[in-house]
């Protein structure tokens, strides 16, 4: 009968959710002592966000709507630096109670997310298939191995989707094993008029956006494998339009505004950005209320040869992962103390676009005015010739 199997099924469904908090202070944290050094990291810094102010930029071009791949926007260092724990203050507390104290949150979504991050560590066959982010032959392979392994993994919602007009469109994830269906889509974003373009992959559920981050191949041989292996370095000083911290900055300002244009009653307007290559991760956060532009150093995915995961970059992606629960944006920060961006006055002409004419899907290229610079193609030219001629 329902009545009685009901209480039951709850009992032993609340036994298992203990146990998997028990077995990883048991099993895992006896085999993992540094563990709480690496969560310890986010209050040091070597994990701290930069706040950026930016110089020259298209964001509002009176003739032209740039895509994400023509941006131009000099970031300039503040000099000013920021612990990553204090944009997750609770979430950090919450971790820290959990190893030192063995407390488990008592808020059912707290828990649910904790949960999340412990059985992903305890899971070594999922971790394990990163080890060949350096084998992906383009970056469509590194986005699906990552979506697979790594952020929908971390995420309350797996869900995610993958920008339809890559060349190169796998059916299945590099490590050969069926993991459910991948879903090419639009990912566009934006609108015509301002920053625009298409992000590479969405993490529906989390709303997060991931870019992967171009830089110069490499190839050299690796040293455990004696296989040849390609591997991008993206410089972390490139300013220059189109590249990858630019294209990261325009595409993180744009999600950020677009968010809150979805979200308006959402307290936290600090929404980040992922950026990825094959040896790494970056992290941008940009607040459309407060104008400010935070950006991480390099987080390596892999700790050590053979391969094993970092902790840390765990750690730092299951906050970003799951922002919209744990981030607190500036709630703990004097305001005073923290450098605009200055886009506000950089996109002053065309702000209000940002603020409320963003959108998703079918976002398209610029369309209405746009003229040719062909001088056979324009429509009734004046024509001149110098009497001399004629
Ligand atoms: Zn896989």
């Amino acid at each position: 009968m329902a009545s009685c199997s009901e209480p039951l099924r709850k009992k032993q469904k609340t036994e298992r959710d203990e146990d998997i908090f028990t077995t990883f202070h048991d099993v895992y944290l006896s085999k993992h002592p540094f563990f709480t050094d690496a969560l310890l990291k986010f209050k040091q810094e070597i994990t701290a966000l930069a706040a950026y102010e930016i110089g020259s930029c298209n964001a509002a071009d009176p003739d032209n709507g740039y895509s994400f791949t023509k941006a131009v926007c000099t970031l300039r260092s503040t000099k000013h630096t920021f612990a990553f724990a204090n944009f997750f203050v609770d979430a950090f507390n919450m971790l820290k109670n959990f190893i030192v104290k063995k407390e488990i949150p008592s808020d059912i979504q707290m828990k649910l997310t904790l949960e999340l991050l412990i059985r992903y560590l305890m899971n070594d066959e999922i971790q394990e298939a990163l080890s060949q982010t350096k084998e992906c032959s383009d970056e469509t392979e590194l986005t699906v191995l990552l979506a697979f392994h790594l952020f929908s993994q971390l995420s309350t919602s797996p869900y995610f989707i993958i920008d339809n007009r890559k060349a190169n469109q796998p059916k299945v994830c590099p490590c050969r094993k069926r993991h459910g269906r991948i879903i090419y889509g639009d990912t566009s974003i934006g609108n015509v008029d301002v920053w625009h373009g298409y992000l590479d992959l969405i993490m529906e559920g989390s709303d997060v956006i991931v870019d992967t981050l171009d830089g110069e191949s490499e190839i050299f041989k690796d040293v455990e494998s004696a296989v040849e292996v390609k591997q991008k370095h993206f410089e972390m000083t490139d300013n220059s339009a189109g590249s990858s911290l630019v294209q990261v900055a325009a595409e993180t300002i744009v999600y950020s505004f677009y968010y809150k244009q979805i979200h308006p009653d959402h307290k936290n307007s600090l929404i980040p950005c992922i950026g990825v290559s094959n040896i790494g991760l970056i992290f941008y956060f940009y607040d459309s209320v407060n104008d400010v532009l935070l950006g991480s150093t390099h987080f390596p995915l892999a700790s050590s040869n053979p391969f094993e995961l970092n902790l840390t970059t765990v750690i730092a992606l299951w906050f970003v992962l799951n922002h919209k629960y744990l981030c607190n944006g500036f709630s703990f920060i004097e305001m005073k103390e923290v450098p605009k961006a200055n886009f506000v006055d950089a996109a002053k002409g065309k702000l209000d676009i940002y603020k409320r004419e963003l959108k998703r899907g079918q976002v398209g290229t610029r369309r209405g005015n746009t003229t040719s610079l062909d001088p056979l193609l324009i429509v009734n030219p004046k024509f001149t010739l110098a009497p001399e001629l004629e």
